[in-house]
């Protein structure tokens, strides 16, 4: 049977002297996900990703790949671009690709295709000393490919481009992930940026997972809503449903917040008035996105 997570942490840590990186974190990837991993500078964004690739060990904690422990045989399913890629500056892109499968023991010959697939293919004889930031992370990608793996790990990838160079990774994140069935972690503190590709959010903060969540769910969750401060949220929330046919809300400790009728704000405010339910604020909200992350993210 297929696993549901194909990569997996349980309850994760990774300790450097009294600090934690990385704090009781239990991440989920499912074959097909493109995991946003975001936090801010020092969040342990890296750390966990080092773990994930077993390039350090955890103080406590297990990795799964693919349904099983943290082998070397499911590790090498798996690429990755961490830190710096270390390229070869004097050789071209070829050359570079030609090296790395030489210490991969990757077959050669799907070197023009990886080169296409990352826009690379036209650079001929140029060194990669002259490349621009941009073209070393497409090359650092296209030898993470290398080994055809199912998975690929990619710590920050589009930190320091410029737009048109964080455009054609993101084309590249989402060509692999559509047509070549790629299951990627990305991480990144640009949340823009990570909203146009990812299918689940892990949001980190001071080394801990604030929170898992699917695109879709967060979609539904930040759905424009309006929030009504009032006095008996369960009656509140009761007389709402029964006069408005269809309403979708959810009761909180302080009030109910609304998910439809919201042009309806001041029927609604009345209703509750005119039965006794004191009502002390109504809020729309517009921007629940970026108000979602603010909460969790840390400042
Ligand atoms: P950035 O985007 O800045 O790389 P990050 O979210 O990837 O941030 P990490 O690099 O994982 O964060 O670092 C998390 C914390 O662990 C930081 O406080 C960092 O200083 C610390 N840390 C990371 N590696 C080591 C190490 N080898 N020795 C000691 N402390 C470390």
């Amino acid at each position: 049977m297929e696993q549901e997570y194909i990569i997996e942490t349980r309850n994760i840590f990774k300790q450097y002297k009294s600090k934690f990186a990385v704090n009781n974190v239990s991440i989920h990837v499912r074959r097909g996900d493109i995991y946003g991993l975001i936090g801010k500078n020092g969040a342990g964004k890296t750390t966990l990703m080092k773990l994930i690739l077993g390039l350090t060990a955890p103080s406590k904690g297990d990795v799964y790949l693919f349904g099983g422990t943290n082998s070397d045989e499911a590790r090498a399913k798996i690429g990755s671009l961490i830190e710096a890629p270390g390229i070869y500056n004097g050789c071209t892109a070829y050359e570079n690709l030609l090296r790395f499968s030489i210490l991969y023991g990757a077959d050669k010959s799907g070197i023009d295709d990886l080169l296409k697939l990352v826009g690379l293919d036209n650079t001929g004889n140029k060194k990669v000393g002259a490349f621009s930031l941009g073209m070393k992370q497409r090359l650092g990608i296209a030898i993470a490919l290398l080994s055809d793996p199912e998975a690929l790990v990619l710590d920050e990838p589009i930190n320091g481009l410029d737009p048109a160079g964080i455009k054609e990774i993101r084309d590249i994140i989402l060509n692999l992930n559509r047509e070549r069935g790629v299951t990627i972690i990305i991480s990144s503190h640009l949340l823009d940026e990570l909203a146009k590709v990812v299918t689940c959010y892990g949001i980190i903060n001071n080394g801990e997972l604030t929170q898992e969540i699917t695109a879709k769910e967060l979609e539904e969750q930040c759905r424009h809503s309006a929030k009504i401060v009032a006095n008996n949220p369960v009656a509140a929330a009761e007389l709402l449903k029964s006069k408005f046919d269809g309403i979708q809300l959810s009761e909180n400790g302080d009030g109910v917040t609304l998910y439809s009728h919201l042009d309806r704000t001041a029927e609604i405010n009345a209703c509750l008035v005119n039965a006794g339910v004191a009502v002390s604020e109504i809020t729309v909200s517009t921007n629940g996105l970026e108000e979602f992350f603010i909460e969790r993210l840390g400042r």
